[in-house]
C-alpha cells in the first residue's frame, strides 16, 4: 500500500502522524511511504531521517494526497485537506466528528473511508489511541502547575518539593483516571503532597493498591473536594464523564476560600473545564488569575512537548497503521473488532452511531 504523511496545518499543531521509525516499520512490511516536505520539522524530525528510513519526500500536501491509498496524520483534516479527500482512499486519525457537522459532512461528500484514533477501544474498555496523550498531559500538569505557582507568574510563590524544614506543596487532583494518576505519579516524584480524589471507589481500590505510598486518596465527595480545595496549593482537573461535558466542581464563590495564589490546572478545559472560571488558554498565553487564584487551562497540553508526543502516539497507533496497511482495511477490521470501532465514515455513509445521534444522522 501506498501510506502519505502530510504537514499538519492545523495552528499550533507541532506534531506529526508518522514518525521515521514509523515510516521504517511500513517499508519493511513493503509498503511505499510518501512524507510531506517538512512534515516532521515541528517534533524534531528532519527530512534527512524521513528519507534515511525509507520515505519518498514530497514538496506539497496536494501530492501526498494525491498519490496515497492511505493517509495517516494526527488532527482531523482541516477544510482545505478535506476537499483533496476521495472514495477509496483510507484515512486514520484524530477525528472528533461528534461536534463538528461542518467536517462531517465533507468526509461524508468526499466518500474517504475515515478510521479515528479517539473512538478506537482495547479489551480493557480503554481508548488506546487516546491514552498517550492523556498521559502526556497528566505529566506535564505539575511541571506547569509549579511553573504558574512561581511568584513572577501570580503563583502563592511555593516550591513543589519545599526544603528541608520547609514543608512540601500540597496537590489536590481530581479525577484518578488516566491523567490523574499520571500528574499525581509525578507531583509525588517532585516532593509534593499528594491527594487524588474521584468518585470510582473501584479506582480508588485501585490507586491505593498500586500507589498506597506515593499519594493519598479520597472520595470526590463534594464536602471532600472543598476541604482538600482549601488545603492545596496546586489543584488538578483530570475528571472526564465520557460523551458529556466536564462537571462544575469549583464555583467561582468558592474560590475566596481557597489559598490565594493557588494554581488551577485543568486539563479537563477540552471538555469544557472542570471549574467554573475556567476558559481555554493558548500555549502563547497559557495563565490568567481570576480573584486572586491563578488558572492554567491550555486545551492542547499535548502540543508543548510534540516530539515526545509523537513518538507517544506512533507507538500507539503503528500496530493498527500496519493492520491497515498489509491487509486492507476491510479485513483489518473484520479481524479486530477494536479498529472496527474506529471507523467513522465510509462511502458517504456514518458508521458511528454516537456521532450520527449527537448531529441528528442517519448511521
Ligand atoms: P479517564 O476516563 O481515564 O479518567 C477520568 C476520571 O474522572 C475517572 O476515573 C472518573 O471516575 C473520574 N471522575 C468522573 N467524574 C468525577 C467527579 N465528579 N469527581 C471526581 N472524579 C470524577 O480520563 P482521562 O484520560 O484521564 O482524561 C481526563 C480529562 O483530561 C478528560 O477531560 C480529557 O479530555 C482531558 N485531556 C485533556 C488534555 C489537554 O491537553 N488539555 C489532554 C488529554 C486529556
Amino acid at each position: 500500500m501506498k501510506i502519505g504523511c502530510p504537514k499538519e496545518i492545523k495552528p499550533q499543531e507541532f506534531r506529526v502522524g508518522m514518525t521515521p521509525d514509523a515510516v521504517r516499520e511500513a517499508v519493511s512490511h513493503g509498503h511505499a511511504v510518501v512524507v510531506e516536505t517538512n512534515a516532521g520539522a515541528g517534533a524534531g524530525f528532519a527530512d534527512a531521517d524521513y528519507i534515511a528510513a525509507g520515505a519518498t519526500m514530497l514538496g506539497t500536501a496536494e501530492e501526498v494526497f494525491a498519490e496515497a491509498e492511505m493517509i495517516v496524520k494526527v488532527k482531523e483534516p482541516q477544510a482545505v485537506e478535506r476537499k483533496r479527500l476521495r472514495e477509496g482512499q483510507l484515512l486514520f486519525t484524530y477525528l472528533h466528528l461528534a461536534p463538528d457537522p461542518d467536517q462531517t459532512h465533507d468526509l461524508l461528500d468526499s466518500g474517504v473511508t475515515a478510521i479515528a484514533y479517539e473512538t478506537v477501544t482495547d479489551d480493557r474498555g480503554g481508548l488506546p489511541l487516546l491514552a498517550p496523550m492523556s498521559e502526556v498531559a497528566g505529566r506535564l500538569a505539575p511541571q506547569v502547575g509549579a511553573w504558574t505557582l512561581q511568584k513572577a507568574n501570580g503563583g502563592r510563590g511555593v516550591l513543589l518539593g519545599g526544603v528541608p524544614g520547609v514543608s512540601p506543596a500540597k496537590v489536590l487532583v481530581i479525577g484518578g483516571g488516566v491523567v490523574g494518576t499520571h500528574a499525581a505519579r509525578v507531583a509525588a516524584g517532585m516532593g509534593a503532597d499528594v491527594t487524588v480524589i474521584d468518585r470510582s471507589v473501584n479506582r480508588l481500590r485501585y490507586l491505593d493498591d498500586v500507589f498506597g505510598g506515593q499519594f493519598k486518596n479520597a472520595y470526590a465527595s463534594a464536602g471532600n473536594t472543598i476541604a482538600l480545595a482549601r488545603e492545596a496549593d496546586m489543584i488538578i482537573g483530570a475528571v472526564l464523564i465520557p460523551g458529556a461535558a466536564a462537571p462544575k466542581l469549583i464555583s467561582r464563590a468558592q474560590l475566596s476560600e481557597l489559598k490565594p495564589g493557588a494554581a488551577l490546572v485543568d486539563v479537563a478545559i477540552d471538555q469544557g473545564g472542570c471549574f467554573e472560571t475556567s476558559r481555554a488558554t493558548t500555549h502563547q498565553d497559557p495563565i490568567y488569575e481570576v480573584d486572586g487564584i491563578m488558572h492554567y487551562c491550555v486545551a492542547n497540553m499535548p502540543g508543548a512537548v510534540a516530539r515526545t508526543s509523537t513518538q507517544a502516539l506512533g507507538n500507539a497507533t503503528m500496530p493498527f497503521m500496519l493492520a491497515l496497511a498489509n491487509k486492507g482495511w476491510k479485513r483489518a477490521c473484520a479481524e479486530d473488532k477494536h479498529l472496527l470501532n474506529g471507523l467513522n465514515t465510509h462511502k458517504g455513509k456514518l458508521t458511528y452511531a454516537a456521532v450520527g445521534a449527537a448531529l441528528g444522522l442517519p448511521s
